[in-house]
């Protein structure tokens, strides 16, 4: 007889806790209570549940049977289906297996379909603002000539007669350690428990064929780098009815020649000429929203920070926007014409050995002293 998961009949996970285990089993003796239900397999399930509570509430018990299930590896040695008074035997039992990996699954018990990752590039711009898009990704799907069964049209998979369906074979080996019972995958079916004796020539038996398949993905504004978008169910096909895995969009955003991002915030570095900086200008400076025009006052110094609100990148959950800082730096020209030139040195002799202002005047100060060796 096929043994449920005690996992399943508790109907918890692999990793639930023990609080987790308990308040299902509580809930489930509860229904299923000879006394309460009158149901005519409510003493079996009851039962069922009763003997997984025990198992999965005893540290050492659930240990056991997350490595071996209910396949007792002592069988043969007296052992029966009692998880205690193993002595020893289970520590060289353990190295053996590498303390994992041998676990019995159900071959036929639902499983999730796997994940699968995307990795997909976007522009700043793309990031910023958000876009819907179809991506392809190839995946494995059900055969559709077979169903998924593997099995030609109008013929059926049959149980394993190798492993009676269990996916599983016991190899008895005499060891320095006495006789122990080997578990490995049935090589008759590959661990899935079936026999195909006629195959789909669709997909070779397998049940599943390669495709391509498009995917519509809706960007949200304001994704950053590394972020993930999850993309519910479109991952590789359940099996034995399972639901499907998830498709993980994972973004990589390219940098800009002009903007930098942090965040929600975008910087950038906007060069003025030191006559502006000097005069005062009104300039243009680049957003992602657009132009917009920003008033350097006279006497802006190079490495002044400008804010322009609400111009940076929306928040990716719709909670308003950044902002853009604007950084000035002063161009110094480099090809100057005589003309310049003899305008620069009539400038330099109006004004002196030093330029005016009060913060100039104490930075050239300190340059003063530092040539006195003050
Ligand atoms: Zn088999
Ligand atoms: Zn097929």
């Amino acid at each position: 007889m096929d043994k449920r998961d005690y996992y399943e009949v508790l109907g918890v996970s692999k990793g639930a806790s023990k609080d987790e285990i308990k308040k299902a089993y509580r809930k489930l003796s509860k229904k299923y209570h000879p006394d309460i239900n009158k149901e005519a397999d409510a003493n079996e399930k009851f039962k069922e549940v009763k003997e997984a509570y025990e198992v999965l509430s005893d540290d050492q018990k659930r240990a056991h049977y997350d490595q071996f299930g209910h396949t007792d590896p002592n069988q043969g040695f007296g052992g029966g289906g009692d998880f205690g008074g193993f002595g020893g035997f289970e520590d060289i039992f353990s190295t053996f297996f590498g303390g994992g990996g041998s676990r019995r699954r159900d071959p036929n018990a639902p499983r999730q379909g796997a994940d699968l990752q995307y990795t997909m590039t976007l522009s700043f711009e793309e990031a910023a603002f958000g876009k819907e898009t179809e991506i392809e990704i190839p995946r494995e799907e059900n055969c559709e000539t077979c169903n998924g069964t593997g099995a030609k049209p109008g013929t059926k998979p049959v149980t394993c007669k190798h492993c009676s369906g269990t996916g599983q074979l016991n190899v008895e080996q005499n060891t320095p350690f006495g006789r122990i019972v080997n578990r490995r995958t049935c090589n008759y079916c590959n661990g899935t428990g079936k026999e195909i004796k006629h195959k789909c020539s669709t997909c070779g038996g397998t049940g599943k064929v390669k495709k391509r398949r498009k995917i519509s993905v809706k960007i949200p504004a304001g994704i950053d780098d590394g972020q993930q978008l999850r993309v519910s169910g479109q991952g590789e096909p359940g099996i034995n009815g399972g639901p499907a895995g998830d498709l993980y969009v994972v973004f990589h955003i390219r940098r800009h020649d002009f903007f930098e991002r942090d965040g929600e915030d975008v910087y950038c570095e906007m060069p003025i000429t030191f006559v502006q900086a000097a005069l005062g200008d009104e300039v243009e400076v680049p957003t992602i929203h657009g132009k917009v025009k920003l008033k350097v006052p006279a006497g802006t110094q190079t490495g002044t920070k400008f804010r322009l609100k609400g111009k940076g990148i929306p928040n990716v959950r719709g909670y308003g926007q950044g902002d853009q800082h604007v950084i000035i730096r002063l161009i110094t020209p480099t090809k100057l014409s005589d003309k310049q030139k003899q305008l620069l040195q009539e400038f330099a002799e109006v004004s002196g050995d030093t330029p005016r202002g009060e913060e100039e005047d104490s930075f050239f100060s300190k340059v003063k002293k530092a040539f006195k060796g003050e």
